[in-house]
């Protein structure tokens, strides 16, 4: 098959759809891969990389989309990249349909297959194209945090760590899931003191068995989290409730309970958030304060760490890709359960519930 890697185009948008090792496994099996000039800049891959590996370079967005069967990229495609997505092409991204009607009209229009990889699902109900994902946002939440615990970024000013002689910050981790739990990992290994709160006890049970000794459990209850307010330095947000808005676990008037300088780290915001005061902010702008409390909710944090995120995201769509790509859509989501959650819109018709019923459009 002949597969096209764009590059991306989105606002701040570094990642790019494959690596070099993907063209490589690609190539290999017999496929020819265009990978328009300079994709992989900004993740650090460069036009040398990719062509060792068996790419072609082409010189403009508008040759690779001509050249190739099957787009990969990363977000979703922008205005300017409708009327290059024809009927004959399959294009396997981050969709999101549901947050924009023109979109997925575009889609619709140009009669193409999107495979969505946020929807790609397995059996026990995960979305491994997700979790690496959060996994980058869990773990940067706690470097994010340390940073802006510094003075001059008015935080409290101290160590997360601490030294000898001197206790480490507190950290209270909202959630337990994907992102809470390398949140807490990370804050652990700094030496911080952390306590996590699910409203899951099996996750609060696992969690409690394969997190070292400065690491505590807590169920999570609004008298739990007040309790916590007064003595604690960071707070990161990481709660999911499958397809609602995130749940407000700490209200405008509880900022009072915590002391100046105090940094919460809402990774929810793209769910609403889990603080009342959280509103999206970017990574040129990435803090606000509120009652004294530094707000830092960027909602899309994996974008600042390129590299990580582009050979997190493609490790876990590269098996994918590759079924795509030797059994062409139809036979790869027929053969695979997973993939065929995937689909959202096909020839002109949107096959995903949730993406109908968000538009009232025919399903
Ligand atoms: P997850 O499903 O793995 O974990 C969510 C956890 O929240 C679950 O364990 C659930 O039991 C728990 N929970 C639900 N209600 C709770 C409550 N009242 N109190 C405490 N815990 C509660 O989800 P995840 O992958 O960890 O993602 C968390 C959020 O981070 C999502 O909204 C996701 O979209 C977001 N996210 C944001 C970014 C970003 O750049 N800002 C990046 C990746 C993920």
């Amino acid at each position: 098959m002949k597969i096209g890697v764009p590059i991306e185009i989105k606002n701040n948008e570094n990642r790019v759809g494959m690596t070099p090792s993907g063209v490589f496994e690609l190539t290999k099996r017999n496929h020819t891969v265009f990978v328009q000039k300079d994709a992989g800049f900004g993740s650090g891959f460069f036009n040398e990389d990719y062509v060792k590996a068996g790419a072609i370079i082409l010189d403009t967005i508008e040759d690779v989309y001509a050249a190739a069967e099957m787009i990969v990229k990363v977000k979703e495609p922008i205005e300017k990249e409708y009327a290059l997505i024809k009927s004959h092409h399959t294009v396997f991204t981050y969709f999101h349909f549901a947050s924009s009607e023109a979109l997925t009209d575009a889609m619709i229009e140009s009669k193409a297959v999107c495979i969505a990889y946020e929807t790609v699902e397995d059996a026990d109900g995960s979305l491994p194209l997700l979790i690496p994902m959060s996994e980058v946002a869990g773990r940067m939440s706690i470097q994010q945090g340390a940073k802006y615990l510094e003075k001059p970024i008015k935080g409290r000013g101290i160590l997360l760590g601490g030294i000898p002689g001197v206790p480490p910050a507190h950290v209270l981790v909202l959630g337990g899931g994907i992102v809470g739990i390398q949140a807490a990992k990370m804050a652990a290994g700094l030496g911080a003191n952390v306590t996590i709160m699910d409203v899951n006890m099996k996750q609060l049970r696992h969690i409690a068995n394969i997190m070292p000794e400065n690491v505590h459990t807590e169920f999570s209850s609004e008298y739990n989290i007040r309790r916590h307010l007064p003595q604690t330095d960071l707070i990161i947000g990481g709660v999911l409730l499958k397809g609602a808005k995130a749940p407000k676990l700490i209200t405008r008037d509880m900022l009072k309970e915590m002391r100046p300088g105090t940094v919460i780290v809402d990774v929810a915001v793209d769910q609403g958030g889990c603080f009342e005061t959280t509103r999206p902010t970017t990574h040129e702008e990435p803090t606000y304060i509120i009652d004294d409390v530094v707000h830092y909710s960027v909602a899309n944090m994996p974008g600042a760490v390129p590299y990580t995120s582009t050979v997190g995201l493609t490790n876990v769509t590269l098996p994918y890709v590759i079924k795509l790509a030797n059994e062409g859509w139809e036979k790869a989501c027929e053969n695979n359960a997973s993939l065929a959650k995937g689909l959202n819109v096909v020839h002109g018709k949107i096959v995903y519930k949730e993406i109908a019923e968000a538009f009232d459009l025919e399903f």
